[in-house]
Parts: C-alpha cells; sequence; structure tokens
C-alpha cells in the first residue's frame, strides 16, 4: 500500500520560490569584482533568475544542457546556480584556478553550451576559448557599459545586456527530481578529473541536511558568508540551504585576503562563516598582529582539509568563536561529518573537548561511514582502530559522469563509495580522519599520520604552514620529514622544531627532519599539493643516508 500524501520532485526552484515567498525582502549582499558592495534581496534574486532562464530557452538551450562559470562568489553567479538548474539545465561550475589545459579539457568533457564569466578571467577566456567548441554562447558578468570593445571572443556579450530584454516572468518547470542539477570535477591532483553530477533531489536533501543544527545549523537569524567558492562543491551547499532558511547572504567576491574578509565581517555583522584552513590562516594573519576582534562572528565551519588544533584553539579562545570542523568530498555533495558536541560531553574538561573537536565529526543523517581493513571486513568504532573509510547515501555518487561506478559492494548488496581516506570512529560516532591513504607514511610496518605531524608543527608559534611526507628509507620502508614556511619575521631552528615535537607524539613518529620552504604549494581548492612537494623534493636525502 502507498502512502497518501502528495508526491511533490524535491527541485531546486521550489527553494528559490520558496525564499521569495516567505523571504522576499532577505538581503544578498556581494563584493563584485567592480570592488564595490551590491545589495539586493531573495526577491530580487528570483526574479533575475526567471530572466536567465528566459534568455536559456531563447538560446535553444536544450533540457540537461550544460552552462558553465568561471565566476566568484556572488549575485550573478547564485542566480545561475537556480536560474540553469530550475529551468532544467545543468550548471557546471568550473574552477578558475585549474591550469588553462585542464580547464578547457573539462568544459570539452562537459560539452558546455554556454560559458559565464567573471571579468577577471577574461584573460583565461581568451587564452582557452578557441580550444572550446562545444560553447555556442559566451557570457561577462558585468554591466554592459563595463564590457571592452574587442575581446577576440566571438559574439561576447554581457550578462545584464543578455538578460536584460527578458521577462522575470517564467513557470518553473517540474520533472523528475532525479534529473542532473549541477556538476563539479574533481580536483585530482592525478589523471584527468572526474566529474560528479548532482540531482535535484541529492541536492535538496543535502541543503535539508546542512542546515541542521547540529550540521551548519542555518537559520533566519544568521548573516552568513561562504568564502569557500561557489566554483567548488557548490560553496559546500550553502546557497542552496541559504534559499531554504532565509538567512542573509555576503559574497566575498574576488576578494579573499584577511583584510578584505576581516572588514566584510565586521561591516555586514556576518554571524557565520565557512571556508577551508588556508583562508583563515591569512585572516588570523591579518587580525591578531592589530589586535583586531570580531564583533559579531560566533560560529565558522572549516573543511576541505583538516583544521589544525592550533587554529581552533586561536578562534575559540582569542575570539570567542566556535569552531565546526566539517569532512566532505566533492563526490558527497560535500557533507558527510560535522564535529558537534553531545548534550553528554558538555561538562567534559575543556581539553577533553578540545580533543573531540579536533575530530571531523559524527554522520549526518542520510551519510552511513563505515571503516574496513584491506579484505572488506568492518572494523570496530573504537577510536583507535583505522581503516579505509567508505560511505553511502542519497547525496553520494553512484558513477562518474561518462565514468565508471567507483561502488564497492557488500554482502547485502549495497554499494559503497571508497573515500580514499584513512580514519578512526569512536564509540560516540566521531570519525577522525587519519589521513589520504596516499598520504599516510607507512614505517617500519606502522602507520604515521602525516595530519597529526603537521598538526604539532603547526602549534608553534614560529609556524605558518607544515606537510609532511614521508621519504624513502632502506630500513624503514619510508620515514617522515616536515615541511615548513615561517610566519613573517619568525625564526627557529631545525633542531628546536624537532625537539617541539618531544612529549607529544610517541618517539618512532618525530619526523627525521625539517625542511624550510618559501611556500608549499596548494591546489586549486586551497587544499596542499604533496605530490608537487614530493616532486620538488626529489633530489632531498634523509640524514645519514
Ligand atoms: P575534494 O573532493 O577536493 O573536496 O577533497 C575531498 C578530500 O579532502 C577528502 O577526501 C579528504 O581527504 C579531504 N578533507 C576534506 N575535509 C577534511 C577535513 N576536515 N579533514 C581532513 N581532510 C579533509
Amino acid at each position: 500500500m502507498l502512502g497518501l500524501m502528495q508526491s511533490q520532485p524535491l527541485l531546486i526552484s521550489s527553494l528559490i520560490e520558496f525564499a521569495e515567498r516567505h523571504h522576499g525582502d532577505g538581503e544578498i549582499v556581494s563584493r563584485r569584482v567592480e570592488g564595490d558592495i551590491h545589495r539586493y534581496t531573495y526577491r530580487d534574486l528570483a526574479a533575475r533568475s526567471r530572466q536567465l532562464a528566459n534568455a536559456l530557452d531563447k538560446e535553444g538551450l536544450a533540457f540537461s544542457d550544460r552552462v558553465a562559470t568561471l565566476a566568484w562568489n556572488g549575485y550573478r553567479h547564485m542566480e545561475m546556480y537556480f536560474g540553469v538548474s530550475g529551468s532544467g539545465r545543468v550548471l557546471h561550475t568550473v574552477n578558475p584556478r585549474l591550469h588553462p589545459e585542464q580547464i578547457a579539457w573539462i568544459v570539452n568533457h562537459a560539452e558546455d553550451q554556454v560559458l559565464c564569466f567573471d571579468m577577471s578571467f577574461l584573460p583565461l577566456v581568451q587564452a582557452v576559448h578557441a580550444k572550446c567548441p562545444t560553447v555556442k554562447k559566451w557570457v561577462a558578468l558585468c554591466d554592459a557599459d563595463k564590457l571592452p570593445a574587442d575581446t577576440g571572443i566571438p559574439g561576447l556579450i554581457s550578462y545584464e545586456a543578455w538578460i536584460a530584454p527578458q521577462s522575470s516572468e517564467y513557470a518553473w518547470p517540474q520533472f523528475d527530481e532525479n534529473t542532473a542539477s549541477s556538476m563539479c570535477y574533481t580536483s585530482g591532483t592525478t589523471g584527468n578529473p572526474k566529474a560528479a553530477l548532482y540531482s535535484h533531489r541529492s541536492t535538496t536533501l543535502h541543503a535539508y541536511a546542512a542546515a541542521l543544527p547540529d550540521v551548519m545549523c542555518l537559520s533566519a537569524r544568521d548573516a552568513v558568508l561562504p568564502v569557500v567558492p561557489m566554483f567548488h562543491v557548490n560553496a559546500w551547499g550553502i546557497p542552496y540551504s541559504a534559499a531554504l532558511t532565509g538567512c542573509k547572504l555576503v559574497y566575498p567576491g574576488p576578494a579573499m585576503d584577511g583584510k578584505s574578509i576581516y572588514e566584510l565581517i565586521e561591516a555586514e555583522k556576518v554571524t557565520y562563516a565557512a571556508g577551508v584552513p588556508t583562508v583563515w590562516q591569512m585572516m588570523l594573519g591579518h587580525m591578531k598582529p592589530a589586535g583586531l576582534k570580531f564583533s559579531t562572528l560566533r560560529r565558522t565551519v572549516i573543511g576541505g582539509s583538516a583544521c589544525p588544533p592550533a587554529m581552533i584553539a586561536a578562534f575559540q579562545d582569542d575570539f570567542g568563536v566556535e569552531v565546526l570542523h566539517a569532512w566532505g568530498m566533492t563526490e558527497m555533495s560535500p557533507l558527510g561529518t560535522l564535529c558537534t558536541l553531545k548534550n553528554k560531553q558538555l561538562d567534559l574538561p575543556k581539553d577533553e573537548q578540545m580533543k573531540i573537536r579536533q575530530k571531523q565529526g559524527r554522520a549526518i543523517f542520510g551519510v552511513d561511514m563505515k571503516i574496513v581493513d584491506g579484505n572488506g571486513s568492518e572494523l570496530p568504532w573504537d577510536g583507535k582502530t583505522y581503516g579505509d573509510l567508505l560511505v553511502r547515501g542519497p547525496w553520494i555518487l553512484e558513477t562518474y559522469y561518462k565514468g565508471e561506478s567507483p561502488l564497492i559492494e557488500d554482502a547485502q548488496g549495497r554499494g559503497w563509495f571508497p573515500t580514499g581516506d584513512v580514519a578512526t570512529i569512536d564509540a560516540n560516532g566521531f570519525m577522525q580522519i587519519t589521513d589520504r591513504s596516499k598520504d599516510v607514511i607507512k614505517s617500519g610496518g606502522e602507520w604515521i599520520s602525516s595530519i597529526d605531524i603537521e598538526n604539532i608543527a603547526m602549534a608553534h608559534p614560529a609556524v605558518a604552514m607544515a606537510a609532511c611526507i614521508g621519504m624513502p628509507h632502506p630500513k624503514w620502508d619510508e620515514r617522515p620529514i616536515v615541511a615548513i614556511t615561517l610566519k613573517q619575521g619568525a625564526e627557529v631552528t631545525r633542531e628546536e622544531l624537532l625537539q617541539f615535537f618531544e612529549g607529544k607524539t610517541a618517539k618512532w613518529q618525530i619526523p627525521d627532519d625539517v625542511v624550510f620552504v618559501e611556500a608549499i604549494p596548494l591546489g586549486a581548492t586551497g587544499k596542499m599539493l604533496k605530490t608537487r612537494l614530493r616532486e620538488q623534493l626529489k633530489d632531498y636525502r634523509l640524514p645519514g643516508l
């Protein structure tokens, strides 16, 4: 017997319809590429998303055709989130920090028909447009009078000129909720990138889950600053959850430096911000020497790579901001776990709580996770045993776009996505990432977590960034070394740093060496590129070898 409730597909257009109806005057503030601050409301967003949908119809785009963006976080990008997906096309957010060759490859692989870009990326588009034959319309996300006369890009039009003649009346089409809504290519460090193709259903369910109190806890009371880019896993789903909750949104545009972010937080009374550790590193680096404080920021969600405990402590103790450590992946829309304490943990001593907060957190309803050994047998949740982390759920990838399914079947025939992360899970269900499986250091048959070593190094006051990698060793197989960048003006010797590790980890896990580097290579999403670091240090030899 079927239930007798209304059957309505979960569609992204319903989010924007809801936001317009119930939070019509809710504010969306964006720093533009032009440098000024733009303000409008969810009502404006909804109307302009409909104009965009009409423009796409006029362009003759078919259902499920791909529309690409090369854009910062801002209101026009958000209009594309709703106008493109809402009208049944697929939004393809391209990461502009990738190599131009890789961008052209991705655009061709996705067969994008329209590509909309911020003016910051005009030189990039000028370099790649001739290599992208599927794109039949190039649109610059700017005012009509900001478009230079001769760009060399055939038929280039400004976004404003493109949508201006279009009506703001548009009936969002109804279709199967499993229809593709957006896509994002993984930032894979080797081989060609692979795409996760999200659906209206997966995106809407993720938006619901992300807003829950023990997840991102978004509400109409909040002013939310997603520093995490809209070109990387849909800014962790925040634009969708924002429409669902009606929170005020503040977009940083291209100004991602510590000073600009801090000023925006203060000016717009931001209560909640989301970003990767490298971004917050820059902001705290700007605030600390100047003795600056936050007036309204209360919580920040940090993920994308391990948040160093020193950063959690700095936010909490120096600035009164609660850090919510989160873990996820492009293939997971991205949220998998988030670290919030349980009721029984609230009275624990501060240092005990701190140990929990360092973990990547508890699974969100909708995400099932387990750790397994090399034979696929499930391992205990004791907080010590580590294994390969597998996940399953309605917003987790089943098959790569034009690719294969990476899923591993269990005895009941259920498919699990192998995350490539190695983790422990404790008795309370808190997961902690030990490492990417390819970054774990294998020393004398034992594993050393590079994240643990980096976390200790980052707690030293002179250290700005630390990356731990394994170096070949004839006896131990591999031994860890740690590459360090120093804070401006700070000094520390190799010996002092190695001594700093004493008593903080087992003796055999202490790195064999410290290498001082100018910069640690970062990937297109702010993650450390250890493959590149290994290449840079290919002539390095461990001391004594
Ligand atoms: P991406 O798909 O590019 O977002 O990368 C996903 C990967 O980033 C995960 O598989 C993890 O290895 C890593 N990652 C994300 N969040 C965290 C976190 N909080 N701590 C440690 N690693 C993380």
